[in-house]
């Protein structure tokens, strides 16, 4: 069997369910949107998603030749309902690349195999994994920005792998286009974050700001108050743009079979608890949902408060009310947004019993501007 056969057919095996091939050349078209719309995505260039560094593969593994591309369709068991809303299905698939997960471990096996067959192999959070997925020709971009592959629709987790050898790409058939003149994505995003066709400004993005302010380098403190109005009950990720798409209806309304870990968990996992929880709780609940890009629990803790915020109901006052208390000034800060943003005599009198107590000038300013 031909090494490209090899690699596609262990790859399978492994369970994922898409594999191509591609070269290691630069993304010129990665390159000229990040000139463009710099104001986007400078923040996001240094630190973890090295966003500069995405357009050349090179850059990251220098003795990369060819990519090789691994999708995974992350929706093959049902997702429960009470975490709808909350954290995005992505999140609840689990795709931990540490090698003590399930997913992880696919992956571990896989390098070994590229290994034992004499290759060089390189993986950073820093390839452009939706650019490297479609010049592979696993898929095509929606124009809500993700990359739909047949079969599993934009419920796609891609991974990319720099490898020493030359892999030739393998013809395939059309990749899944957008329906014409269809805006569904972006009519339904909340915030604006889409605001072309195939153009999604990150920090107006919910999914960016459940994880970003505050916890990347470069990012903005702070989520904006317009962003955290249209967050709902979104505490990590945002699937509104994917499950708007005529063309994941299909996957949506199948039956699928239930995932039995996400079933047991998910009645733990409400915006009360989640906005008190202590260091257990987090570790054994909350964290294994949270593959990615949150490792404190005070981000879950703020984005509950922003939910109970929104949530525009009367119940949420006391938690709220005693989150003014949270040791984290963060936690502090955010409830006050989301006392002010409830309103009302109750959220009014624990605004400002709490006003006199604080001492942190930060969470000071939040309490004033929800008073106002
Ligand atoms: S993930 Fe949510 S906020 Fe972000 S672009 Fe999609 S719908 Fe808009
Ligand atoms: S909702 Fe319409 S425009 Fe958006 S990705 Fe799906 S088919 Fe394309």
């Amino acid at each position: 069997m031909a090494l490209a056969e090899e690699i596609v057919a262990y790859a399978l095996d492994l369970g994922f369910d898409q594999v191509g091939f591609t070269s290691a050349a630069p993304f010129d078209q990665l390159a000229r949107a990040l000139e463009e719309r710099s104001a986007s995505y400078n923040w996001i260039s240094e630190g973890l998603l090295q966003l500069r560094r995405a357009v050349d593969p090179r850059l990251v593994f220098p003795s990369a030749r060819s990519l090789i591309v691994l999708g995974y369709d992350y929706f093959k068991q049902s997702f429960p309902d009470a975490l709808q809303g909350k954290i995005g299905k992505a999140y609840q698939a689990r795709l931990y690349t540490d090698r003590r997960r399930i997913f992880g471990s696919r992956l571990r096996l896989f390098k070994e195999f590229l290994k034992e067959k004499g290759m060089q192999v390189g993986t950073s959070p820093a390839f452009a994994d939706r650019q490297a997925a479609v010049r592979a020709g696993l898929g095509a971009f929606g124009r809500n920005t993700f990359v739909y592959a047949p079969g599993c629709g934009s419920y796609l987790s891609i991974i990319t792998l720099a490898v020493s050898a030359e892999l030739e790409e393998e013809a395939r058939g059309p990749a899944p286009q957008c329906l014409p003149d269809c805006r569904r994505c972006i009519d339904a995003c909340p915030t604006g974050a889409l605001y072309e066709p195939y153009k999604m400004d990150p920090l107006r993005c919910i999914a960016f700001n459940t994880f970003a302010p505050g916890n990347f380098p470069g990012a903005p403190e702070d989520i904006p108050y317009a962003v955290r109005e249209k967050m709902g009950s979104w505490i990590y990720g945002c699937d509104i743009c994917q499950d708007a798409c005529p063309r994941n209806q299909k996957k949506l309304k199948s039956k699928l079979p239930p995932d039995a870990y996400l079933h047991r968990v998910a009645a733990a996992i409400t915006l009360p608890q989640l906005l008190h929880m202590d260091d257990r709780y987090y570790l054994a609940k909350v964290q294994p949902l949270l593959y990615g890009y949150i490792w404190e629990k005070k981000f879950i803790q703020r984005n509950a408060a922003i939910a109970l915020g929104n949530s525009g109901d009367s119940a949420a006052l006391p938690h709220l009310e005693r989150a003014m208390e949270d040791p984290a000034e963060m936690v502090r800060a955010y409830a006050a947004w989301a006392l002010g943003r409830l309103g009302g005599p109750r959220a009014r009198r624990a605004l400002e019993r709490a006003l006199r107590r604080e001492n942190v000038s930060a969470v000071k300013k939040e309490i004033v501007a929800a008073l106002a």
